[in-house]
């Protein structure tokens, strides 16, 4: 594991300095304000100049970066601090920086906030590539999704909200899981938990009479809700059903991530009850991967569970693929989408691998490296193999210590981008939140400021909290 003392002088951008460094050694410990460790990173800031000096194994580096008055990034610190820092870590290789510079989770609303104020796609895209060092490769794909967004934004309801359920179990848990779900089997804390959420979901219902919003789309997040059984989840349809307007809502998705979780009743209860999309996720088609992440179902289990999904007849159906699973070559993943391909789905979501802590493979990834990863190609593939296929990007979004930095994109057919994810992603309109880890997000929309009021995950904290949570949607 490598480790570094960070030393900021003259600036506090400690966000945007930890982003760039683990960018280029992936993994690294980063000590700010602390001297001690032998490999260093002094990084300095006089108002104008940056500079970088790098102490690695003994070596050292140093880069330099002016402010430039006439660009759009560059005349802003915390890339000039950036640029400056990459002056100095390409003396000792170059490394390779997909998305360059950029910080961030969400670069495609920053694309498409530059596309709102006037500037072509050709501005736009010269800027990312010349002043952030975005690849050519990476400023297309942002492009479309930007693209995407402005569209779906074209045609929102006015007032229109987004409604988030969140259902905190799962059957077994991933090893990769970066979200506290639990595997349950204590009935009391379940069925409380149903109970407080019915209660929640009354409160969300009147703070959306009270705000005279209109729900466009509904989302069944998780964990996953099919997990829970017919009888329950027709409980929290019947909660939303007597709490809610939802003769306006134009999109209703269910995660039925874990293909274990489905059944043929869970699915024509959905289905009777407005549901229109399904995601059912396989990761991987291979049956050893399967088994290493802990997913607990086998290949012909997702099979079988798509097909009764189509016959019971969804208006869209997605899969969720990751690249980078551990054990995975390129013709591993290149079979499973493949077949993924084969059953035509409307949509299908690519992520990648991101890892919570220190591991193996973050160990791996730890050296400057300026040659194309495998996760890197596996990605190139998808988006290749998807484009002739007719599918589209439509969203994407980054995630902490994800491998090599990349993304996760969504891809859909023509027509088939669903348009909770595309809120949800570029943050484009309030989304009310009930139940375990819903985020509930106020859009201010004159500002466009966002109010973030969270749930806890864990169901036994959300019990815990009840008079918290339900004050909250009392207030809104
Ligand atoms: S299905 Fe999702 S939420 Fe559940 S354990 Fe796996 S990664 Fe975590």
């Amino acid at each position: 594991m490598m480790e570094f003392s960070v030393i900021m002088q003259g600036h506090e951008r400690k966000y945007n300095l930890e982003h760039i460094i683990k960018a280029v050694f992936f993994g690294a410990q980063l000590f700010f304000h602390d001297g001690e460790k032998e490999d260093k990173i002094i990084s300095k800031w006089d108002g104008k100049t940056a500079e970088t000096w790098i102490l690695l194994h003994g070596q050292k580096a140093v880069g330099r970066f002016s402010m430039q008055e006439d660009t759009y990034f560059l005349r802003k610190d915390p890339y000039v601090i950036a640029r400056s820092f990459l002056n100095a870590v390409q003396q000792f290789d170059s490394p390779r920086l997909p998305w360059g510079i950029l910080t961030g989770v969400r670069p495609a609303k920053t694309a498409a906030r530059m596309l709102r104020e006037g500037l072509s796609g050709r501005q736009v895209s010269k800027i990312f590539q010349e002043e952030l060092l975005v690849s050519s490769e990476k400023t297309v794909l942002m492009l479309q999704a930007a693209e995407k967004e402005l569209n779906v934004q074209k045609n929102q309801l006015p007032n229109g909200c987004s409604l988030y359920i969140g259902i905190p179990f799962c059957p077994t848990r991933c090893a990769y899981c970066s979200f506290i779900s639990k595997t349950y089997t204590d009935e009391k804390i379940l069925s409380s938990f149903l109970k407080q959420l019915a209660e929640e979901i009354a409160e969300t219902g009147g703070a959306i009479e009270r705000n005279g919003f209109v729900i466009d789309s509904i989302y069944f997040g998780g964990g996953t809700p099919t997990t829970l059984t017919a009888r329950q989840l027709q409980g929290i349809l019947e909660a939303l059903r007597t709490h809610m307007d939802l003769s306006k809502v134009r999109e209703f998705t269910v995660e039925a991530g874990r293909p274990d979780t489905i059944t043929e009743e869970k699915l024509l209860l959905l289905k009777e009850y407005g549901v229109d999309r399904v995601s059912i996720n396989p990761q991987t088609l291979n049956s050893e991967t399967l088994k290493k992440i802990g997913r607990a179902h086998s290949v012909e289990q997702f099979f079988s569970a798509y097909s009764l999904a189509r016959k019971v007849g969804f208006h869209a159906v997605n899969t969720d693929l990751i690249a980078g699973l551990p054990g995975e070559n390129l013709e591993d993943f290149k079979t499973t989408m493949e077949q993924i391909i084969k059953l035509e789905p409307e949509n299908i979501t690519v992520h990648t691998l991101a890892l919570k802590r220190a591991s193996r493979l973050n160990q791996e990834h730890a050296d400057v490296s300026n040659e194309e990863s495998l996760v890197s190609k596996m990605l190139s593939l998808a988006s290749s193999e998807l484009k002739e296929n007719g599918y589209e990007p439509y969203y994407l979004y980054r995630q902490k210590n994800i491998l090599d930095n990349l993304e996760n994109v969504g891809y859909s057919k023509p027509g088939y981008e669903s348009i909770y994810n595309v809120y949800m992603m570029e943050e484009l309109q309030t989304t009310l939140a009930a139940g375990g880890g819903g985020i509930t997000k106020l859009v201010d929309p004159r500002t466009k400021k966002i109010t973030r009021i969270p749930n806890p995950k864990l169901a036994e904290e959300y019990l815990r909290q009840k008079n918290i949570i339900l004050n909250r949607k009392k207030e809104i």
